[in-house]
């Protein structure tokens, strides 16, 4: 077929590979290794004189599946899956960046991309720097030096600040850099950041992907040549591979994963409304609302506002700890891109580590809260959100009474 599917098609078929048993879903190929027909086929396999998988460290039918079903979703050349969406990162880094190269980042990253390029890569002898990532005088000034790299993530973690991909891949480039972005929280559908100007996007595939809170998964997706010579060396011979399980656990989850975002987009965005009119709450972010302030980006640059919705309670930890504990139905965790809607306290949780300073530069306050949002009724939702800020009310007023 030349025709290109669109994504919704894309993610029930692409990629599907049948064996000789027809079956309908995609079979699950639970082996390490591979046999050969003769000492030939098995010499002619190592020489790369014909395709043939070898050993699921290098390759496996269930991940060429998964493989080719992200790319045409995400419109890349190539994917590569790796055993988590922090193995993911830290071979798209690892495997490109030298000693004395020099890469920059947005300051606002996944706790664990922070902790590589603050405390990993130094050690290596490669030079770090963080800019804000919403602030374009910035990246030019820290591109207007020879670069390496660049590593962004929009929206962000957990403040759903963005990055303008178009005009950051422009000073990138010209810098000499690649541009990486990690596409978690937009997920393959709501953005395209290589469309955009980005040369390799990475995800978690633990988050939207399976979506059902099962496996843990990571995915790079690049170009032919980058992922064949660069990539490619370093993930066979250190490891990081995708077990057969998983990838197939992925695989169903992609099946439904345009379904889930869509109904997700639209309780994240009622969410975010109904927060907004609440006295206990000073502040909503939501990208596709008109009060954030970067909207403008946000609808030029995406097309949906995703699923989390991040908030800020009055009245500091103890206001903040009282709701969160007067949820009945969302629960408390640090998972996103769930089908259960999960409520992060990111001061005390996810950013605890990165110290008040940096908490304070990117805005995490200790109010705020990361709530990613889920599947059940958008009245059930909005109902318990209700209840447990009338606990933070009641207390607040009872207290005020004595
Ligand atoms: C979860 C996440 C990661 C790390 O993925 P794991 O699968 O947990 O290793 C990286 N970046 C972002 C934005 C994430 O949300």
């Amino acid at each position: 077929m030349t025709r290109k599917l669109r994504p919704a098609t894309q993610l029930v078929r692409g990629g599907t590979i049948r064996s000789n048993f027809g079956e309908t879903s995609e079979a699950m190929f639970l082996t390490s290794g591979f046999v050969y027909d003769s000492a030939e086929q098995a010499e002619a396999t190592f020489k790369n004189e014909i395709e043939h998988y070898q050993y699921s460290r290098f390759a496996n039918p269930t991940l060429t599946m998964l493989e080719d079903r992200l790319a045409a979703l995400e419109g890349a050349d190539l994917c590569r899956l790796m055993a988590t969406g922090m193995a993911a990162v830290h071979s798209t880094l690892l495997s490109h960046l030298k000693t004395g190269d020099r890469l920059v980042a947005s300051r606002a990253l996944f706790g664990s991309c922070h902790w590589i390029i603050t405390t990993l890569l130094p050690q290596y002898g490669m030079e770090t720097e963080f800019v804000d990532g919403g602030d374009l005088a910035q990246w030019g000034v820290a591109l207007s030096r020879p670069a390496t790299m660049v590593l962004l993530e929009s929206p962000s973690n957990p403040m759903l600040e963005l990055v303008d991909v178009v005009a950051v891949a422009k000073l990138a480039h010209a810098a000499g850099a690649l541009v990486v972005v990690d596409n978690v929280f937009a997920t393959p559908l709501l953005q395209k950041p290589l469309e955009q100007g980005a040369d390799i996007v990475v995800y978690s595939c633990t988050k939207h992907m399976d979506g059902q809170g099962r496996v843990l998964g990571g995915a790079v997706l690049g170009p032919k040549k980058w992922v064949e010579e660069t990539l490619m060396p370093f993930i066979r011979n250190t490891g990081p591979a995708m077990s057969p399980f998983n990838a197939w656990v992925i695989l169903k989850g992609l099946e439904t994963l345009k379904l889930r975002v869509d109904q997700m987009c639209r309780n994240a965005a009622a969410v975010a409304d109904f927060l907004s009119e609440r006295t206990e709450i000073s502040r909503v972010l939501y990208p596709f609302r008109a009060d954030h302030p970067q909207h403008a980006l946000a609808v030029q640059q995406m097309t949906g506002g995703g699923t989390l919705v991040t908030f800020d309670v009055k009245g500091g930890k103890d206001a903040t700890f009282r709701f969160m504990n007067a949820l009945n139905l969302v629960d408390i965790s640090n998972n996103l891109g769930d089908s259960k809607s999960l409520a992060t306290h990111p001061a005390t949780t996810t950013h605890m580590r990165i110290g008040p300073e940096e908490r304070a530069k990117l805005g995490i306050t200790d109010g705020t809260v990361r709530l990613s949002v889920g599947l059940e009724d958008i009245a059930d939702l909005i109902e318990d959100l209700a209840e447990a800020l009338d606990a933070v009310g009641g207390m607040a007023t009872a207290r005020a009474a004595e």
